[in-house]
Formats: C-alpha cells, sequence, structure tokens
C-alpha cells in the first residue's frame, strides 16, 4: 500500500510547533508525497493563529516542491453541540476541516459527554476528519462514533502521533478499537503524522499497519490523492481555484 498524502500537519503558526510551511513541504517532497494538508491549531488553542490566518491561506500556491497543499485547519471542538472555534465564513474557505477536543478547549467528560460532543460535530457538516478519536485522555463510544461518521461520510483519523508515543500516550488499543468499528460500518479512516516538527511529516506507516489490520486500501483515504479529492468534492468542499506553482 502506497500512501501518497499526510493530511495532518502544523507549522510555527500553530504557536508549539518548530517548522514552516516551506519545511514542511520539503521533506513531504523528500519523502515522496504527492498531498499535505496544513492543518495548524484552531485560534482559541493558546498560543496558536487569528482568524484571519485562515482566510489568507489562499496567498499559498496550489503546488510547492511538486506537492499538493490542502490549506486546512484542526479546529476545536468547543461544547457537546460540537461547536467550533472559526465561522462559517472561514471554514468554508478551506480545503479540509479537521476538529478534534483538546485540553484548554474542552474539559474531559464523561463517555456520554465526549460522544455527544464528538456525534455533533460530526453531524453538523462543518467537518470533514474527526481527529485522534482515540486519545484516552476523552474517552468515547467507538460504536456509536463511527457508525455516526460512516453516516455523515466523516473520515476518523488514525494519528501516527498517537500511537509511537509523541502525544496522547494509552491510545493503541482505543485506536485500534475503532478501527475495528469503521470496518463495521463500512467507513473510512484518514492517516495523519501530526508532524510538529519537519521531521515528522509523512510519518504514517505505525497508524497505516494499525489500519491494514481491519480495513482495505479503500477505506484509507491516504492511499490516493484522486481518493481524497473524490472525498472532499463529496463533501462540497470547492478546491480554491488553481495557482500557477511558485517553486
Ligand atoms: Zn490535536
Ligand atoms: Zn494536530
Amino acid at each position: 500500500m502506497k500512501l501518497v498524502a499526510d493530511l495532518h500537519t502544523h507549522t510555527i503558526a500553530s504557536g508549539h510547533a518548530y517548522s514552516t510551511v516551506l519545511e514542511n513541504t520539503r521533506v513531504a517532497a523528500d519523502r515522496g508525497l504527492e498531498m499535505i494538508a496544513l492543518t495548524d491549531h484552531g485560534p482559541a488553542l493558546p498560543g496558536g493563529t487569528y482568524k484571519h490566518f485562515f482566510a489568507n491561506l489562499r496567498v499559498l500556491p496550489v503546488k510547492i516542491f511538486g506537492v499538493e497543499v490542502l490549506r486546512g485547519i484542526e479546529a476545536n471542538i468547543m461544547d457537546q453541540q460540537g461547536g467550533l472555534d472559526l465561522g462559517d465564513y472561514f471554514l468554508e474557505k478551506l480545503d479540509i476541516v479537521l476538529a478534534g477536543l483538546h485540553r484548554d478547549c474542552y474539559d474531559p467528560g464523561s463517555v456520554e459527554a465526549n460522544t455527544r460532543a464528538l456525534v455533533a460535530a460530526i453531524a453538523s457538516g462543518k467537518v470533514d476528519v474527526i481527529v485522534h478519536p482515540g486519545n484516552p485522555a476523552f474517552p468515547i463510544d467507538a460504536n456509536q462514533v463511527a457508525e455516526a461518521a460512516a453516516r455523515h461520510g466523516v473520515l476518523l483519523e488514525i494519528n501516527n502521533s498517537s500511537l509511537t508515543g509523541l502525544a496522547r500516550k494509552g491510545s493503541r488499543d482505543n485506536c485500534f478499537k475503532l478501527a475495528e468499528h469503521v470496518a463495521l460500518h463500512k467507513g473510512q479512516v484518514c492517516l495523519g503524522s501530526d508532524a510538529h516538527f519537519a521531521g515528522h511529516v509523512g510519518e504514517l506507516e505505525v497508524a497505516a499497519e494499525l489500519a491494514r489490520k481491519h480495513l482495505s486500501d479503500e477505506q484509507i483515504i491516504n492511499t490516493s490523492c484522486a481518493a481524497v479529492h473524490q472525498f472532499l468534492a463529496s463533501r462540497g468542499r470547492r478546491r480554491q481555484p488553481a495557482r500557477r506553482p511558485l517553486i
């Protein structure tokens, strides 16, 4: 299985990440990726960026070093109603919207409360990917979340950094269970490095290995740029007009 896209990466704009757009795309190109999503944290996370950062992503070329760049966000789910920390005006301009639960923005609640928050975000129509749903800090009902995601055509992420000890220790069993339920409900997953440093861009293998135990290549969106484009079109995302590659 070839993995051509890393759909979860951060730049220095996130406030606690250490590489630039050019550094991340350089590594992506060197590692043979065809696509990368820039998904800096939403404005509610302390140290993060301002809302206009996301609107201004339009200045970026479509390809950098030959790698297609999706303009995205990792938004924060703020409440049990699935509310996000960026308004529709900005979200609608993006190529891909990731969202998830983070401390500082959402206090971990009961399984029922956390599940309600994720299912509401899934059902809102504003979110394309739920990030790191296997995080043990926010326990959820894997079956309910996977069922809702499959029904609404939303991807659940298997986050590579959750499985390598870089973040969210104790995620493996939860991710395994989520992949099982995604298979049961015939949904799809998205793999993300969640790189906060360029050296981690494109690191997807541990997540891929886990996903493959339950899911076919067709259920893992990162295996084809055409599949990513098709998925985004199904979500009603209109890719920003093509611009001349600058580099
Ligand atoms: Zn996150
Ligand atoms: Zn992230």
